[in-house]
């Protein structure tokens, strides 16, 4: 046995849930283009190996000029989408001579475009402030700019971002969606709004462009919804080892400031995974943790919680009822068996920042 941290990544997953984000697209009868959200190392998955794997999409969405020339470094040709834009007339001159589209949610990206005469065709993205209050121009701000910008290289499109697309029916939402149509029909220019909860629950926001993100890599767009209940598959399952196996009498503690307490004569599993791995510190005891065991066990029958606080290296879970269980066993803790949403509910997270926080530690694996 090897203590090792492997996340396997199914890149048919990937896939497959590209196909439900057309399927749902195509059922709104929009047949939306797709920017696939590959930023933040395609949400933790691996960067170019996630790219690979979604070259059906139509573009890939990054957050920074860096990770867009990581993709082209790596050989990947799909037309790509600079979220947070540039920073500087170099940067700008770079997007432009790679080809990479930007979205312009600023006065100063403005003023760089219209300084920056630039040879090429750049597509452009203006970005709209339609209430999240994060990026974006005011409404009327972008409306004031938008004569500048045709008059530059620019070939221009309108998108905006949902602050609250994962609660499905959100009235803020509805808002959002109608003040960007409102600016892109009286502007005539193409729109994208929706991310992963809106392709799902809000088949109005679909629009020319959609950008699914945490839905391609199989976790639950919406909140009070499982994955599975919408056909997406968990592209990635992250396993460890159970290390070693001890009792535990009744009223002794387990783990860093004795938090975790025995109410029986107990049988404590102690699993290679810690928070210098990427499993969060802050989930509570009773988060599970799927061990199938030597009985091969399945579902809720597989589970076991966590006792006690997570360490750098270290987690310790309760096998009082699970005498099958031996060391060297293989942990699922998120993953196939056990959605990492359920891990994210426990830690007080989201599954987005559990896939992000994985460490070099963790050994990466594709299979098709
Ligand atoms: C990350 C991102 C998305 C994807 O959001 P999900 O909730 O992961 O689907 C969409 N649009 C923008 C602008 C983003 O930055």
């Amino acid at each position: 046995m090897k203590r090792e941290v492997v996340a396997r990544i199914r890149l048919d997953a990937l896939r497959h849930n590209l196909a439900v984000v057309r399927k749902h697209c195509a059922a709104s009868g929009n047949h939306s283009r797709v920017i696939a959200m590959v930023k933040a190392d395609a949400y933790g998955h691996g960067l170019l190996p996630v790219a690979r794997a979604l070259g059906d999409a139509d573009m890939l969405g990054v957050a920074v000029l860096e990770e867009a020339l990581e993709l082209r470094a790596g050989g990947i040709a799909t037309p790509l989408v600079i979220m947070e834009g540039i920073f500087s007339a170099d940067e700008l001159r770079t997007a432009a001579s790679e080809g990479f589209a930007i979205v312009v949610h600023q006065q100063e990206q403005i003023e760089m475009l219209r300084a920056t005469g630039l040879p090429q065709r750049l597509p452009v993205w203006v970005k709209l402030d339609t209430g999240m209050h994060r990026l974006g121009l005011q409404v009327d701000v972008a409306a004031a700019a938008l004569p500048d910008l045709r008059k530059t290289s620019a070939t221009l499109g309108v998108m905006s971002h949902f602050a609250c697309a994962d609660e499905p029916g959100c009235a803020m939402t509805r808002k959002q969606l109608a003040t960007l149509l409102a600016f892109a029909q009286a502007h005539e220019l193409p729109a994208s709004a929706a991310n992963s909860g809106a392709i799902v629950d809000m088949p109005a926001a679909h629009l020319d462009v959609v950008r699914p993100g945490i839905m391609l890599y199989g976790a639950a767009p919406t909140r009070g919804t499982e994955a599975s209940d919408v056909e997406l598959q968990p592209a990635m399952t992250l396993t460890a080892r159970v290390l070693a196996i001890k009792a535990v009498p009744d009223g002794d503690s387990v783990g860093y400031g004795a938090a975790w307490i025995a109410r029986r004569d107990s049988r404590i599993g102690v699993i290679g995974i810690g928070y210098g791995d990427g499993y969060p510190r802050h989930a509570a005891s009773g988060t599970p943790v799927c061990i199938p065991g030597a009985d091969n066990r399945h579902g809720a029958n597989a589970l076991v919680p966590l006792a006690g606080r997570v360490s750098m290296d270290m987690i310790t879970v309760d096998l009082s009822d699970r005498p099958d269980v031996r060391v060297g066993d293989l942990a699922v803790l998120w993953g196939d068996g056990l959605p990492a949403d359920v891990v994210a509910r426990h830690a007080d997270t989201i599954s987005y920042e559990l896939f992000c926080r994985l460490t070099s530690r963790v050994r990466f694996e594709y299979v098709d």
